[in-house]
């Protein structure tokens, strides 16, 4: 085999014969892309031989850090035995029917029934239809319309990209579908004004309900929402919107449906983001963290209410994927949870490494240039402003996020930008000397960013 090994060549290849994901092509190909070869525990490496921190865990997936030999045995032993079979026609195998209990074990109470695909979109779009399917089975067919909110991400097929709240996406394509009515979301540093933060959770919660009694809860049948929107800048509600939303939906007998794609299998400090939140979902969706990011595999949780009109009246629901519950991806997830339950991983993101993090990162925002820097257990990020009192941000085309992004890629450290939002959601596997590198890469960033703001006459 003639292997290319060059950066420059390997660079040339790509811009020649790969389309990237949510990329502008030909700026992309203009710079020339960074190429990652390898990685283990936290870091990354790059066909230059960069080590680089990598403070997102790949794309918030990698959870449990590269290179962990038990999940790749177990894959390879799955791969020995039964590489693939499908469990449509009245079939079923070991991996996908133990992966089904464990789930059952972990999740919350009420869920004790999962359905498998292969992404947190393909998952999203998958209760689209589940959730107007269990309204039509119960005789409320006219509950059809989905509630979720601006600013969200829920995945890139059609009916996650409706629901999704970013108008990037809605701009291409002519989206959304129609359904679909997006509320406000709970940001207070950018949308907040001069209400406090406890105000502003309940004037929004406030806000949707509202929202809900005008279309009429007898025609909506489910919001969708993340317990911290993710990709939309990792935003923390304020304490007081969840318990007001999730009082307002269960009056009103509208399904919650938590996308736990980023917040669950440990990322906030608990299982799953509805227990920080406190919240009672009739669905969960599930991708990423589940196999560690090691092999893909989605799912969604339908709880004990959903599950039992469908064993009950249900008909054959038209709907599934070649690989629902594919074996490889079930051992990958298999031996993701025993690692998670063996080393006690949420205990620690909960009680060790989260708060050890959390404390020097909220310490970011004394920081001239850094309006808020909050996390909760290993998800978090900072808002670069132009101003903190005031509250103002940037000109969106000074681009300072991109550049501090930049910057910390040059430094070793990767932390993405949403808008002027740096973000970060590091492996729960960090040391905490890791840590200490991570904050200080942070900090280096962030200086290097003031400069360049001064430089351009911004501060
Ligand atoms: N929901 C949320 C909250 C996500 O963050 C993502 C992906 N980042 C998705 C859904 C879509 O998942 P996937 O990319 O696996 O389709």
């Amino acid at each position: 085999m003639n292997t290319v090994r060059t950066t420059a060549a390997l660079r040339a290849l790509d811009a020649a014969h790969h389309l990237h994901p949510f990329t502008n092509a030909r700026e992309l190909n203009a710079q020339g892309v960074r190429i990652i070869e390898s990685a283990r525990g936290v870091y990354l490496t790059d066909s230059d031989g960069q080590k680089i921190l990598d403070g997102m865990s790949g794309l918030w997936c990698s959870t449990l850090g590269y290179g962990r030999r038990e999940i790749l045995d177990a894959v390879t032993k799955q791969m020995e035995v039964l590489p693939f079979y499908n469990t449509f026609f009245k079939t079923s195998h070991p991996p996908v029917i133990q992966l089904s209990k464990r789930l059952a074990e972990v999740t919350p109470s009420q869920f004790n029934h999962f359905m498998f695909t292969g992404s947190g979109s393909e998952s999203n779009d998958t209760i689209f239809r589940l959730v107007r399917y269990y309204w039509d089975l119960v005789g409320q067919p006219d509950k059809t319309v989905f509630i979720s909110r601006h600013n969200s991400y829920h995945g890139s097929t059609v009916a996650a990209a409706s629901l999704g709240g970013l108008s990037a996406m809605h701009k291409q394509g002519g989206l959304p579908i129609p359904g679909i009515v997006h509320a406000p979301q709970p940001a207070w540093w950018a949308e907040g004004g001069d209400m406090s933060p406890d105000s502003f959770g309940l004037h929004v919660a406030r806000q949707t309900l509202d929202m809900i009694d005008e279309i009429g809860a007898d025609k909506v049948a489910a919001m969708f929402a993340e317990p911290i929107q993710g990709a939309g800048g990792v935003i923390i509600p304020p304490a007081t919107y969840w318990p007001e939303l999730s009082k307002g939906l269960k009056e009103r007998d509208i399904l919650l449906i938590s996308d736990e794609v980023i917040c669950g299998f440990g990322r906030t400090g608990h299982w799953f983001g509805c227990e920080l939140m406190n919240t009672q979902p009739d669905f969960m969706t599930l991708a990423k963290g589940i196999t560690s990011g090691y092999i893909p595999l989605g799912a969604v949780a339908v709880s004990d209410r959903i599950a039992s009109a469908l064993l009950a009246h249900g008909d054959e629901f038209a709907h599934g994927f070649t690989y629902s519950g594919h074996p490889a991806a079930c051992a990958a997830a298999l031996a993701t949870l025993d690692i998670m339950q063996s080393e006690d991983v949420v205990r620690r993101v909960h009680d060790d490494i989260g708060p050890y993090l959390q404390e020097k990162w909220r310490s970011l925002a004394e920081h001239p240039m850094i309006g808020e820097a909050t996390m909760e257990g290993l998800i978090g990020s900072f808002q670069f402003c132009a101003d903190k009192q005031a509250r103002t941000t940037f000109p969106a085309s000074a681009n300072i996020g991109l550049a501090a992004r930049d910057f910390s890629f040059d430094n070793g450290l990767v932390m993405r930008a949403v808008g002027d939002r740096m973000v970060i959601a590091p492996p729960f596997v960090l040391s905490r000397g890791e840590v200490d590198e991570l904050i200080s890469k942070a900090s280096q960033t962030i200086d290097q960013t003031y400069q360049h703001a001064r430089k351009l006459g911004l501060i």
